[in-house]
């Protein structure tokens, strides 16, 4: 008998597992990590093996799931990173791997990483300087950043993709100059509303909403928008007449995409989560662990799907909602 597909009760068919394999990070951004010193952290025992993410990833290729993004925490700081893509690059039916990563370790490992089979990156990118690097992560690594980037360009990863937290009186005195980039490379330029998630946020203060974050960026000419593709992630896509890249628009606060999501998401903790901002969640690594079936690993799956919330809750009123930090569900 065919297994069931992930087919929420609102009818949305979700085909994209977001991966974070460690919640551990070389860096400290301040709008992840606000509290710095005091990241409580999970013991190593607690945090998936590489064996269970591959099994419990061909199930979800067998209930319908063919996109799959490796995220963390920063998934290079995992040791056994590299031969693990490359184990996940020969399950069969995936047809998109892809890899967030903060750029620090990027340079030298932009090899493997390719002989893994994964051509897409998404870099986070806050700044083009290098004081406010360390002020936004706590680490002077900047260069290191910027070297992977132009390597990973040069050794032909396309789309890149840059997430930049726009953030009111931090850098947004420079989303036109991370914008200018989408001129001189084929870069997608994406700007994201900052989102009030774990026990230590943010003063309210520095949410820039989408509108503001084009206002600042009018200097640079006329957006035209871009028309969606079905498999388009949560972007508002757009592009400046003559630039070679895009400028894109992630607006989770002032413009909610859930009818569009496709995502269900692996904690680092073995846990199934269907909306990154509700705590909602199914436990897997308990049963994998007591050495249950695969048929119960897809019962799990199905559970979570049919909890999948129809749309999130988290806005400028409720901050409350999601106590579990960015850095151990994965962003
Ligand atoms: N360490 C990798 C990185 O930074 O790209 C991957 C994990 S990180 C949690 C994934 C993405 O989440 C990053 O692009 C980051 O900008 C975004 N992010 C983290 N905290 C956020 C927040 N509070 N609001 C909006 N985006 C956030
Ligand atoms: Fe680390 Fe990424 Fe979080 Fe920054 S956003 S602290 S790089 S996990």
């Amino acid at each position: 008998m065919k297994p069931p597909l992930l087919i929420d009760p609102f009818n949305r068919n979700l085909t994209y597992l977001r991966v974070s394999i460690t919640d551990r990070c070389n860096l400290r951004c301040m709008y992840c990590m606000p509290s710095r010193e005091t990241i409580p952290r999970l013991a190593h025992t607690q945090v998936l093996r590489y064996e269970e993410i591959l099994r419990i990833v061909r199930i979800g290729v067998q209930l319908g799931i063919t996109k799959i993004r490796i995220t963390g925490g920063e998934p290079l700081v995992r040791k056994g990173v590299y031969e693990f893509l490359s184990e996940l690059g020969k399950i069969e039916g995936l047809t998109d791997i892809s890899l967030t990563t903060n750029g620090v370790l990027l340079k030298d490992h932009l090899a493997q990483i390719r002989d893994a089979g994964i051509k897409r990156l998404n870099i986070s990118l806050d700044t083009l300087n290098r004081e406010k690097f360390i002020r936004i992560t706590g680490q002077d690594a900047f260069t290191q950043v910027w070297e992977g980037i132009e390597a990973a360009h040069h050794m032909g990863f396309a789309p890149i993709k840059f997430n930049t937290v726009a953030m009111k009186g931090i850098n947004d005195d420079e989303l036109t100059d991370i914008a200018r980039l989408s001129f001189t490379y084929p870069f997608h330029m994406r700007f994201i509303e900052y989102m009030p998630i774990g026990d230590h946020h943010l003063d309210r203060s520095i949410r820039l909403l989408a509108p503001e974050i084009l206002a600042r960026m009018s200097p640079l000419g006329d957006l035209t928008p871009i028309r969606r593709s079905r498999d388009d992630g949560p972007a508002e896509r757009y592009r400046f007449q003559g630039a070679r890249g895009e400028i894109g628009i992630i607006q989770p606060l002032s413009n909610h995409f859930c009818h569009l999501c496709n995502r269900l998401r692996l904690t680092a903790s073995g846990q199934l989560r269907p909306c990154l901002l509700s705590d909602r969640q199914e436990d897997l690594k308990g049963p994998i662990r007591k050495g249950c079936l695969d048929g119960d690993i897809v019962k799990v799956f199905l559970e979570a799907v049919r909890f999948k919330p129809m749309e999130h809750r988290v806005d400028d009123v409720r901050q409350d909602e999601v106590r579990d930090a960015m850095s151990s569900i994965g962003g």
